[in-house]
């Protein structure tokens, strides 16, 4: 018997391939032959997850009750203590019934909101440089994403105040991220009024993907899209427990904002999935609702990696910011190298894993993103390393 080789769906023949899954394969081919590789490709917190929450989850396992299928939505008291955080982390306040639901990890959420609203043939407004999901989404529905110019000399805040018209009127989602992955840059309030404004205008959907909103330096203290007036009439704001509490294998995160939007999205996940394990749930509640000094410890450890890595990569010559958040260094590749040549330089000269700029959309072609989720020695070897042959 042979096994057929089925033609896939024409949208899945569209989609380019997940950068993370490449690059892990050329890790792991990598080391396969015995090649010490440091890799600061992926944003992956190398620290464990807090023991208070596994205590919760230890405790949580243990309740039959957290055997059976899990609420649709978020069981009520997990969304009770997201709609707590949100007022006590931003002054929001949120219903938990219908401006809260849980979802597993936001990446899930951000992938669904497009078979929420996208239909075939619509747009997404998407970051030039950003998240694969949100053009990624919007391929698996048939429908087409705009890339919103970011540039340096614009701080990375994309742009949407030239969209042709007849991309406008065909467009569903806007797309945000900020303090933003891959370029550490921070969105100001005046910024974030401009998105609502444009998007009430428009009729679109602003979703704001906030999943480094606790991860910032120097005294900065990323806000929510929601603490902007008007906000919850245009927005659907993400967040992720994965970077704040070192939990990104537990899957869990949530949305919060406008209801309509919380309720369509809800309809999708009732038909796609049945919700996200109790038991983890409850940890999250004891991430929500606990001790937070983890999180300042481990923005106090991230903020130490970056000056290193940042000094670092100064003293050899490689133009970089200092970021204000986020666990990412955003750095200028050589001139006359393009971010792909110089990338697999370093992997093939140096053992060193980044990732181009490029693979994030046509802005970031001329940068690098370096990850700050390994331990100093490591850190600082892989810069020696780079010096060595830049
Ligand atoms: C890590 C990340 C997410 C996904 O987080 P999960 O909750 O683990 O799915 C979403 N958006 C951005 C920009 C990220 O970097």
């Amino acid at each position: 018997m042979t096994q057929l080789n089925f033609a896939t769906a024409h949208n899945l023949d569209r989609l380019p391939p997940y950068l993370f899954a490449r690059i892990d394969a050329q890790r792991d081919a990598l080391r396969e032959k015995g090649i010490d590789v440091i890799s600061l490709g992926i944003g992956d917190p190398d620290m464990p997850t807090p023991e208070h929450i596994v205590n919760a989850m230890a405790e949580a396992l243990r309740k039959p009750a957290n055997y059976r299928y899990p609420d649709y939505a978020g069981s009520p008291a997990f969304r009770e203590a997201a709609a707590r955080w949100m007022l006590t982390r931003f002054g929001v306040e949120v219903d938990p019934t219908t401006e809260t639901l849980a979802l597993i990890g936001s990446k899930e959420g951000i992938a669904h909101i497009h078979t929420a609203f996208v239909n075939p043939g619509d747009y997404v407004l998407a970051p030039s440089i950003g998240y694969p999901v949100y053009a990624g989404g919007a391929t698996l529905m048939h429908a087409h994403s705009y890339c919103m110019p970011m540039r340096a000399e614009k701080n990375w805040l994309a742009d949407f105040s030239h969209i042709p018209a007849e991309v406008l009127a065909k467009a569903r989602i806007l797309f945000l991220g900020y303090p933003n992955n891959p370029t550490g840059a921070i969105a100001t309030p005046e910024y974030f009024d401009e998105a609502i404004a444009f998007c009430r205008e428009h009729g679109i959907l602003l979703v704001h993907d906030n999943a480094y909103s606790e991860i910032a330096f120097d005294g900065y203290v990323p806000p929510s899209i929601l603490e902007r007036p008007g906000a919850k009439d245009v927005a659907l704001e993400f967040f992720s427990l994965s970077k704040s509490y070192n939990m990104t294998g537990w899957r869990i995160g949530f949305a919060v904002g406008n209801a309509s939007a919380i309720r369509a999205l809800g309809t999708v996940k009732n038909n796609l999935d049945s919700g996200q394990f109790t038991a983890i749930q409850e940890a999250a509640i004891a991430a929500l609702d606990g001790p937070q000094d983890c999180v300042a410890e481990l923005c106090q450890l991230y903020q130490h990696r970056r000056d290193l890595v940042v000094e670092a990569l100064r003293a050899i010559g490689l133009g970089c910011e200092m970021p204000k958040a986020t666990i990412y260094v955003w750095a200028q590749v050589p001139s006359g190298l393009t971010s792909e040549e110089f990338a697999s330089r370093l992997l093939e000269e140096a053992q060193v894993i980044v990732t181009p700029g490029s693979g994030y959309g046509p802005d970031g072609e001329g940068y690098i993103r370096l990850s700050l989720t390994l331990p100093d020695d490591k850190l600082l070897e892989a810069v020696q390393r780079i010096k060595s042959i830049a």
